[in-house]
């Protein structure tokens, strides 16, 4: 069916039992269709380890940058200021947006291959009072690094702020004990690791802070409250849900507790992603964040030396054989990315990066 399959970090490569659940319409009143929704926001909760109690979850349309400025549109009050941790164009995209709204915000900003460092956000939430909000992303798709939310939501909690946190490119693949670690929203969405289509994006929020938003929204469409005040009572969307992406995450979601939830799907990633760093080593690729914060969603590498390269020729000698890659995203170095989640097994990355090997030897060939 496929006629390539992606090693992009979402859209991915979904499975054809995902796929097939879109060719139902379904009605957006409907009894069973609002169930659907209740049932996901439940699975989304055990996914995060959090209770009913504490805990709730908002479904909102649009990808999961909707997601993002979503939150801090709806929570980030006039009276209230954000620090905004990056190192990465996902996390300076959240400046963007605190720019747009006119949100308050600070900004610590790290090198795109190092991390935030928990004892630097204590330091700034010290000397800062009037900050009430932290942002920062996990995964950081920009590059591949994987931050350490847990020691900043640590430091976060102490100092009594607001824990915001895009896992996009996270949440399904990483386990993350959302309350543990101190989180208070969590965005992430229907095409990353959960391994659905796009179409919306989901928030675990503490029901509290949550609560405590109210009358603060910037914007009626991604008014985090409005939508769950909604979707609270039996199910039904706001405005227009995009049913069909809906019943394929339904379906993603049985089929992540089908393969033994998160820690096996976390496993197949790591594999994935410890034979492709170790095959394009072998081959003479290097990769732009060293091991230790390596993540297990997507691997920056350098251009390769010694042959002629040109990303496009790249891309499209491996498309024709089966896969899709990533350009790179940084300003400071000629990257390309690949991502390893989605419907992907190490039999896709030996396959891949045997084509890497043919594509290098013929344009080594070339040149001689
Ligand atoms: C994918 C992603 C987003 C959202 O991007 P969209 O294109 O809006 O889906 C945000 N943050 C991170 C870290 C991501 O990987």
């Amino acid at each position: 069916m496929n006629t390539y399959k992606l090693l992009t970090p979402g859209p991915l490569t979904t499975t054809d039992t995902v796929k097939r659940e879109m060719l139902v319409d379904r009605c957006t009143w409907d009894e069973d269709y609002k169930a659907v929704t209740q049932k996901i926001r439940r699975q989304l909760l055990e996914l995060g380890h959090v209770s009913e109690d504490d805990y709730t979850v908002v479904l909102m349309q649009g990808s999961g940058t909707f997601g993002v400025e979503s939150v801090l549109n709806s929570v980030v009050g006039a009276q209230d200021k954000v620090l905004i941790c990056s190192n990465g164009a996902y996390g300076e995209r959240m400046t963007q947006m605190c720019q747009r709204a006119q949100i308050n915000y600070s900004h610590y900003a790290q090198p795109y291959d190092q991390i935030p460092e928990a004892a630097q956000v204590a330091r700034l939430l010290a000397e800062d009072p009037a900050i009430t909000h932290v942002a920062m992303v996990h995964s950081e798709t920009t590059s591949g690094i994987l931050n350490d939310i847990q020691s900043v939501g640590k430091v976060v909690k102490d100092a009594g702020r607001v824990f915001l946190v895009d896992a996009m490119s996270s949440f399904g693949g990483v386990d993350i004990p959302v309350a543990d670690w101190g989180i208070d929203f969590l965005v992430s969405s229907a095409n990353k690791c959960i391994q659905g289509v796009p179409g919306f994006s989901f928030i675990l929020c503490r029901r509290d802070q949550l609560l405590a938003s109210e009358g603060k929204a910037r914007t009626l469409s991604l008014d985090l409250l409005d939508q769950w005040k909604t979707m609270e009572k039996d199910g039904k969307w706001r405005f227009t849900s995009p049913t069909h992406v809906v019943l394929a995450f339904s379906r993603a979601l049985d089929e992540l507790l089908a393969e033994g939830g998160i820690a096996a799907r976390h496993r197949r990633y790591v594999e994935n992603n410890r034979l492709l760093v170790e095959k394009m080593r072998a081959l003479g690729f290097s990769t732009y964040i060293d091991g230790a914060h390596q993540g297990p969603i997507i691997t920056t590498f350098f251009y390769p030396a010694g042959v002629s390269f040109t990303f496009a020729d790249f891309y499209q000698y491996i498309k024709e054989r089966g896969y899709a890659i990533y350009p790179g995203k940084l300003t400071e170095a000629e990257t390309f990315r690949i991502g390893n989640i989605g419907e992907i097994y190490p039999e896709d990355i030996e396959k891949l990066t045997g084509i890497i090997a043919d594509f290098l030897a013929e344009r080594k060939e070339a040149i001689a």
